[in-house]
């Protein structure tokens, strides 16, 4: 296999207005080419921003993503987004199947796998999240959990080009709380295996991210763990600082 370039991508969910398009100017401002060499650095908007985001960090190394898309090109859905819409506005990748989706909305694995070929129909990438809540975690069925959701929301035909995959711990979301990184090595261990049993060499390039409450602190060390190929950042994507301190453990 060959080496990963690990991906830190920030997520800002339902957060940003025009007045926060300097956060992402001044993330991107933050990126030297040396560092931009290392590791690629996404932003994951509201699609309101997309298209300002797109247009304003075009000359730099940070890219813009979506944050959900609906599974058809265009039609009667009233309010919904399209992977075509989200590409023509200037995304390059766009995350499916955050728990935030799962939970709030009811999206089923068969829905986020639908969404993902989506994504790469419109020629984005996609971001598919996975991840236990805590009570599954405690009843010990976390890898059991995970590697169902795997299972059943990554398509066939998924590439290392085309796909990416998002360990979130639900519990460890927007709680400052992590798992350990015994914890984080297991389950990327469990993901990477399962990825190549279906995938091959395809599955073994994959970039696998952890989120889950990274900051700055801990970021050198969750990033550190063996199939750890970058990060899925909620809370601290939305202050450059923190997202430029996040993006430094690979420094
Ligand atoms: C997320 O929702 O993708 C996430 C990782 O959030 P936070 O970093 O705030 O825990």
């Amino acid at each position: 296999s060959q080496t990963i370039k690990p991906l830190v991508a920030g997520n800002w969910k339902m957060n940003g207005l025009r007045s926060h398009l300097d956060v992402a100017s001044e993330i991107a401002a933050g990126i030297s080419s040396e560092l931009a060499g290392k590791v690629d650095a996404m932003i994951c908007a509201p699609a309101t921003l997309i298209q300002l985001l797109a247009q304003s960090t075009s000359a730099t190394a940070l890219r813009i993503g979506g944050e959900d898309c609906h599974s058809a090109e265009s039609g009667a859905h009233t309010g919904d987004i399209s992977a075509e819409m989200l590409a023509d506005a200037g995304a390059t990748a766009v995350i499916v199947g955050h728990s935030e989706r799962r939970t709030d909305h009811g999206e089923t694995d068969a829905l986020v796998k639908a969404k993902a070929e989506a994504a790469w129909r419109a020629g984005l990438v996609a971001i598919i999240c996975v991840g236990e809540t805590e009570s599954e975690r405690k009843a010990g069925r976390a890898v059991e959990v995970v590697s169902g959701q795997l299972a059943g929301s990554i398509p066939d035909g998924a590439t290392a080009q085309n796909t990416i995959l998002a360990y979130e711990p639900v519990w460890a979301i927007g709680t400052g709380l992590t798992p350990t990184s015994g914890d984080v090595e297991e389950i990327h261990w469990e993901m990477r295996e399962a990825l190549i049993a279906r995938l091959g060499a395809q599955g073994a390039d994959m970039r696998l991210l952890y989120g889950g409450s990274v900051k700055p602190g801990n970021a050198q060390e969750l990033m550190g763990v063996k199939n750890v190929d970058g990060a899925l950042v909620g809370g601290a994507s939305l202050k450059a600082t923190d997202f430029l301190g996040i993006l430094a453990a690979y420094a």
